[in-house]
């Protein structure tokens, strides 16, 4: 949820509940709904969100039947009060699956964009593979790569522990990757999310970003990369991070 003070905007609502109790605590009134995917998980609040919503509902065209009013697709602007979103397809995860890029405040572009990416890219991870490939989700990570260092990415999940795990598997000798996992263990302690992520830290330690770092190539080859090519490496690791 983002929110003014007054009004606010939500993404990828799973439950109505948490999201009717924070509105409640904070005095606001809900605005717009974003949907990245079609997950339950991502979307079964929205029904009970509708009676007290006074706006759209944005998301991808396939998912009208779980209540998307305001189909969009890439190439669109979204205009949520003062905020401008790009609609950014970036499947892998699914198909359908779309981010949604923040680059302007009241008309006027920001130094850092905010991004909500659903389950396309988390902090030290990606989201596993259902109906898209490797190639797709590949692509999508790199899209969103290319945006500025202090991007602020805001995935939909709170998996940046487990993933750092992982991430110190495939690069051991990473001591962002300890630095960082202090931090965020320190956050998750005094129950806090370690959420949203920007790009600069992603950049550093997740493993999905660094497919060309010799080390991350040489653990994909120990864990079925077939060569040292990006897209070879990307494919192991995601895989491996399957079986993990
Ligand atoms: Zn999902």
């Amino acid at each position: 949820m983002i929110h003014n003070g007054s009004d606010a905007l939500v993404v990828d609502p799973g439950q109505a509940s948490p999201v009717i109790q924070a509105l409640q605590q904070l005095g606001l009134k809900l605005r717009a709904i974003l949907v990245t995917h079609r997950h339950p998980d991502h979307t079964a609040g929205i029904d009970e969100l509708k009676s007290i919503l006074t706006g759209p509902i944005y998301g991808p065209d396939s998912l009208t039947s779980a209540g998307i009013d305001h189909p969009v697709k890439e190439g669109d602007q979204i205009a949520v009060g003062p905020l401008t979103f790009d609609v950014w397809q970036t499947p892998g995860h699914t198909q359908e699956h779309l981010s949604f890029v923040c680059y302007k405040f009241l008309a006027k572009n920001i130094e850092a964009p905010l991004v909500f990416c659903g389950d396309t890219l988390f902090s030290a991870g990606c989201g596993r593979l259902f109906d898209g490939h490797p190639e797709s989700l590949l692509n999508s990570l790199e899209r969103l790569a290319q945006l500025p260092e202090q991007t602020k990415i805001c995935p939909a999940h709170e998996y940046t522990l487990s993933n750092l795990a992982f991430a110190e598997a495939v690069e051991p000798g990473n001591s962002a990757l300890s630095t960082y996992r202090q931090h965020c263990l320190n956050l998750r302690g005094r129950n806090m999310p370690t959420l949203p992520t920007t790009l600069s830290i992603e950049r550093q330690i997740n493993p999905f970003l660094r497919s060309t770092e010799p080390d991350v190539i040489s653990a994909a080859r120990e864990h079925g990369a077939t060569d040292e090519q990006l897209l070879a490496v990307f494919t192991a690791l995601r895989a491996w991070k399957n079986i993990f």
